[in-house]
């Protein structure tokens, strides 16, 4: 238990149902959904419509935008990580296989960003909900421990009808957990296998003709009313018997007919470990739900195709030294890749307190100005993913040192512009030089290697009226160098490739 205060609670409440041998996972906590006459009525709909005879499902699958909401405490720190996030989502989306309902990262990325602590320790719910919420996506909320608005008990996580957002404790969504199954669940309206039952079952008991029953007879009328989930009678958290998926509480119906009840599917209140579908019934109710929410029903233009070509790392190559100041890192292009994630870190095992750079890129190169110390190793990484599949891993690391050479791109009056070309250099052939310089300077042009040894220092005098200079190139061997136009009032510089 992580909470004493709940402890005492389910010690009062439910006292035949502690066992603390099998506690793993969500068992700590209970979900927050208060199943109200708003979402009675919506599963009231939904299940006409599934029962009408003409229900049949168009088994394409759809896709839904989902935005996490990552709440972090008043300093920015604690924050769920989106790479976590990225992870679950994948997740969910294998969790919702069979539904052929898949989430993806809504407007691009997907992400919104808030640092409240009362916020992220449960409380301002309404307030959080009423400024933060976005239109047109599922919001996502993900807090250090979210309470439940109807009872204030600290929760896995509720779906909230009134506000229609999902929350969930971070404790609570760790790799494998099934809170965020669980609760948007309930956000189509689906309620628990053991709907209706409040009392305490006691284990080989006959239980009340209320109670559904074996045979299916009263299917459609209690508990969840869905007929293909099976009679449930536990409103308590409950761990699976070994691998069987079953309880090994004994559950007796109104007919006498004894059985233990599955803890298989997502709306009863079996542990994570046991858990791994919804009912065909359950999905086409959910389906229909969605039907009905055209607010998630975008017509915009996603890419969902799974992505299983590793990119290749090649700037800076790995074991290299280099320069610091202005740094390029280059990677190739992988099919079905519109994102990546680029990291630096200080250690090879990319800890989160070691990871210098994160950042999001559209193409297959960043470049960072000044964000890296000089004489440093580093690794870098990268990770691609597209609205949909967030599955791919990261690519191994490239690890690379700084020197004490600084490439930076200083300003310098009068110069309007400089390039080289070409960039990079093939063959044996001259570096052209392209100067507009509004006067006369007098300074030298100078080549280092990445390194930041001077290989070559000529003055040079740049006029105003011309633009062109050479620079011979049949010198240098394959690699990158700094081109640096030296003044007295400042220095800019190009990076030269040399790929003959
Ligand atoms: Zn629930």
């Amino acid at each position: 238990m992580k909470n004493l205060w709940l402890l005492l609670v389910c010690l009062i409440f439910f006292p035949l149902f502690i066992d603390a041998q099998a506690q793993t996972d969500r068992i700590d906590e209970y979900c927050g959904t208060d199943f109200n006459a708003k979402m009675d009525a919506r599963l009231d709909r939904n299940l006409n419509v599934m029962r009408s005879g003409f229900y049949k499902r168009n088994n394409a699958v759809r896709y839904i935008p989902i935005t996490f909401q990552l709440v972090a405490l008043d300093d920015g720190t604690q924050r769920y990580s989106e790479i976590e996030t990225m992870n679950r989502l994948c997740e969910l989306n294998a969790q919702f296989s069979d539904t052929d309902m898949q989430f993806y990262l809504a407007d691009n990325n997907g992400f919104a960003y808030h640092d409240n602590s009362a916020w992220y320790n449960g409380g301002g719910f309404n307030i959080m909900t009423t400024i933060t919420k976005l239109p047109n996506t599922i919001n996502f909320y993900v807090v250090g421990e979210a309470i439940s608005p109807g009872s204030g008990v600290v929760v896995c996580g509720f779906y909230s009808q009134a506000k229609d957002v999902v929350v969930v404790s971070e404790f609570c969504y760790e790799a494998l957990n099934t809170t965020a199954m669980h609760e948007l669940g309930h956000f189509f309206t689906l309620p628990h296998t053991f709907d209706g039952i409040t009392d305490a079952y006691v284990c080989g008991t006959t239980a009340p003709a209320f109670y559904e029953k074996l045979d299916g007879s009263n299917c459609t009328s209690v508990g969840d009313r869905f007929c293909d989930t099976g009679p449930d009678y536990l409103n308590i958290r409950w761990t699976c018997v070994g691998s069987s998926g079953v309880s090994g509480c004994q559950h007796i119906d109104a007919n006498g007919d004894a059985f233990f009840p599955s803890g298989r599917n997502t709306m009863s209140y079996s542990n994570d470990q046991c858990v791994n579908q919804f009912s065909g019934e359950q999905a086409n109710a959910m389906n229909i739900d969605l039907d009905n929410r055209p607010d998630l029903l975008t017509t915009a233009t996603i890419v969902v195709d799974p992505i299983t070509v590793v990119p290749v790392l090649s700037e800076p190559g790995d074991g290299t030294t280099t320069a610091f100041g202005v740094l390029d890192f280059r990677w190739t292009p992988v099919p079905n890749a519109t994102r990546y994630v680029f990291q630096v870190s200080t250690s090879s095992s990319f800890a989160d307190a070691d990871i210098v750079v994160q950042e999001f890129v559209n193409a297959p190169d960043i470049t960072l100005n000044n964000q890296l110390d000089q004489n440093t190793v580093y690794h870098w990484r990268v990770r691609p993913f597209n609205d949909a599949n967030t599955c791919a891993e990261f690519t191994n690391h490239f690890s690379f040192a700084t020197s004490d050479f600084q490439v930076g791109l200083n300003e310098v009056d009068g110069l309007n512009s400089f390039s080289l070309f070409p960039n990079p250099i093939v063959t044996n052939q001259e570096i052209g030089l392209t100067i507009d310089m509004e006067e006369t300077k007098e300074g030298f042009l100078k080549l280092f290697n990445i390194q930041g040894q001077l290989l070559q220092s000529t003055p040079l005098k740049v006029t105003s009226n011309q633009r062109s200079y050479t620079l011979d190139s049949s010198d240098l061997s394959n690699g990158l160098y700094i081109i640096s136009l030296e003044f007295k009032e400042g220095t800019v510089q190009e990076k030269l490739i040399i790929s003959k």
